[in-house]
């Protein structure tokens, strides 16, 4: 499989993504399979959550108190309508960008859920009732025990973007390695979850910044790098700056983590204590996706 990533690293290869990508982007990626909770009455979606043709979306968040209290947490402001002018416009080639935020005057954040090992059938029960956005960047090492687990959360609506294969750190290794990292990790995506991903992550975000990575990742068909602002832990944000407060438009990294390395919390734990972080700032979150023009 690595050789023929190397092989992908090519022009040819991203042409070839290319045409994946549209062959499998027809339906727009995500269809919703089954009902979030069986026998619940459908929530009423806000206003906002309305598509242009006036049916109702089925990927926005939750607005039934019950659905948010059953989970230890109060609703969740709507997220609002993402701006028709997506304020982050991705090209088709040339150098990708690398941002950690998004430019908005709305008071949101965006959620993104990194590398797969935890596989807790209880976080696909959570957003399946909650349905709060998030972005995953997944790391095949971590994820290919499994591949299926991350399939409802992606049938919310949640894009799978690209992590690497071994999770290098990328300033460490040859540049012939960081493509068959990428190229590889872009391949197995593609074909497991049926979208070839826009977005790539550096592990540790090491190398975000180096024009080798940023020539490898166009190499294999990402349009952007996405750093971030805050990092979750177990309970608490771990800042960037000096004010410790979210900003309009941070990007949050947190993990696919289990009790083995959240000292003994769950998941799901954790990702309550990270909804009420935000919450208590003002904040609600949104998703990723709709504030990127697609290249
Ligand atoms: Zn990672």
């Amino acid at each position: 499989m690595e050789r023929h990533g190397r092989a992908l690293g090519t022009a040819a290869g991203a042409l070839a993504l290319t045409a994946l990508a549209t062959a499998c982007g027809a339906g727009g990626g995500a269809t919703p399979t089954g009902s979030p909770t069986a026998g619940a009455v459908p929530v009423v979606a806000p206003s906002s959550a309305a598509t242009p043709t006036g049916s109702v979306d089925p990927t926005a968040m939750s607005t039934d108190p019950a659905l948010w209290s059953k989970w230890g947490l109060k609703p969740m402001r709507p997220s609002p309508a993402p701006p028709a002018d997506k304020p982050i416009k991705l090209t088709r080639t040339g150098k990708v960008p690398v941002f950690r935020s998004v430019p908005t005057d709305q008071k949101v954040v965006f959620i993104t859920l990194d590398d797969g090992a935890e596989k807790d059938p209880r976080f696909v029960a959570m957003m399946r009732d909650l349905r709060v956005p998030f972005t995953m960047f997944l790391m095949n090492d971590t994820i290919k025990d499994d591949y299926g687990y991350f399939k409802p959360l992606q049938a919310l609506g949640n894009s799978i973007q690209n992590h690497t294969l071994h999770h290098p750190a990328m300033s460490t290794v040859s540049a012939a390695r960081q493509r068959e990292e990428v190229c590889g990790d872009q391949k197995v995506i593609t074909t497991e979850y049926g979208v070839a991903p826009f977005l790539f992550r550096p592990p540790y975000g090491d190398g975000a910044y180096s024009s080798t990575l940023n020539s490898s990742v166009q190499a294999c068909g990402p349009r952007a790098i996405v750093y971030w602002k805050e990092t979750m832990q177990i309970t608490g944000l771990q800042y960037q700056t000096g004010d410790r407060k979210l900003q309009d438009g941070d990007i949050i990294l947190a993990h696919f983590r289990g009790p083995s390395e959240l000292k003994g919390e769950t998941m799901t734990a954790m990702f309550v204590n990270l909804l009420k972080r935000i919450q208590e700032q003002g904040f609600t979150v949104a998703r990723l996706d709709d504030y990127i023009r697609k290249p």
